[in-house]
């Protein structure tokens, strides 16, 4: 198929900026609404793209527009020298902003050389202040761990976001407190919606806590958040705390998904190019990598599967076809 149009456009208009790649499906961490309990089934090694392949598709990416990469897992930093990976992808001319999500276990240790290879950002996921809560919900001990590492990666210089997936019965108590160390430190804290990428089939809608849920009960607590200016081709839905610190985003994929705004597409660790989070499999670029074809042939091959982005969440939502475990975010990247 002949392209018109080099650039990343699919049937709705919309057109891809930013890319997330998954560097890996392993982690040290088994979080309840992401990773199966037990017998988590990994991709064989030999099926990881090795950061060559990263680069060579980032490259062609870049070629078609894509200006920010984020790099997560699984865990990315279980990902041997990830800093090398992040110095090549910082040489790449095109890229403007490159940020890494990351569970902050091993940011303590990691963050002064990521900053130094060229990572400018973090986005850590925290879903408790609570030490004796943190193992029911992400299957390992570590709070104090993460606290450092954020506060390291802080020190050294790289952007901190704070993630928290607010699950109801198990965090939702802690929305008050989240809101505090917004205040305190003046991260900004993002609260997630949970969504049907779990690997345990826990996933239901009354698991799910909205963001005008969040909202009235910050509310009911006589905190009072005003609306930023927002960049609707960002999930998250910024708000000032009314006083001079803190800020908070809202990341309300189930209550009001941002599809028709999505710049967002996947490379994983095992070489698929996903449009969506809820596509499946997608394209498979490790095979015509691997199978000496030219750039040319990658290009055209990612052009075609962008063509045919889903619609998204969005329309799963409306024929109300939303059931647990729909992908499984250890394998896309979140
Ligand atoms: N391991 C890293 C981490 O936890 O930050 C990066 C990968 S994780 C899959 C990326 C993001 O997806 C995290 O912020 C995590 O909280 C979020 N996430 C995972 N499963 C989710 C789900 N079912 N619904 C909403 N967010 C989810
Ligand atoms: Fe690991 Fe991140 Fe999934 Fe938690 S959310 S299990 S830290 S990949």
């Amino acid at each position: 198929m002949t392209h018109l149009n080099n650039k990343l456009i699919d049937r709705f208009g919309r057109t891809a900026k930013k890319l997330r790649i998954s560097v890996t499906d392993r982690c040290n961490m088994r979080c309840i609404y992401c990773m199966p309990v037990n017998n988590v089934d990994w991709f064989e090694q030999e099926n990881i793209l090795n950061f060559h392949e990263i680069i060579r598709v980032v490259r062609i990416l870049a070629d078609l527009g894509i200006v920010k990469v984020r790099l997560t897992g699984g865990e990315p930093l279980v990902r041997p020298n990830l800093p090398s990976l992040i110095k090549l992808i910082s040489r790449i001319h095109q890229i403007e902003h490159m940020g890494m999500t990351t569970n902050g276990i091993g940011l303590q240790t990691n963050a002064a050389r990521l900053k130094d290879a060229g990572l400018q950002s973090v986005n850590v996921s925290l879903d408790t202040l609570k030490e004796s809560r943190f193992k029911a919900i992400n299957g390992v001990d570590g709070l104090d761990k993460v606290l450092q590492g954020i506060q390291v990666a802080n020190d050294v210089g790289l952007s901190v976001k704070l993630n928290v997936v607010v699950i109801r019965g198990w965090n939702d108590d802690e929305i008050i407190e989240f809101t505090e160390l917004s205040r305190k430190t003046n991260f900004t804290v993002r609260f997630i919606e949970f969504m049907p990428l779990d690997g345990t089939s826990m996933w239901n809608n009354h698991l799910v806590v909205t963001k005008a849920e969040i909202i009235k009960k910050l509310a009911s607590e006589g905190i009072d958040i005003s609306p930023l200016y927002n960049d609707y081709s960002e999930p998250a839905r910024l708000f000032t705390l009314n006083d001079d610190r803190g800020r908070l985003g809202f990341i309300p994929s189930i209550s009001e998904p941002f599809c028709t705004n999505c710049d967002r597409i996947r490379l994983t660790s095992d070489g698929r190019l996903l449009t969506c989070l809820y596509e499946k499999p997608g394209t498979d670029l490790k095979g015509l990598l691997r199978n000496g074809k030219t750039d040319e042939v990658i290009k055209s091959s990612i052009l075609d599967s962008i063509k045919y982005k889903p619609e998204g969440i969005i329309r799963l939502i409306r024929t109300e076809s939303l059931r647990a475990r729909m992908n499984l975010m250890h394998r896309i990247g979140g």
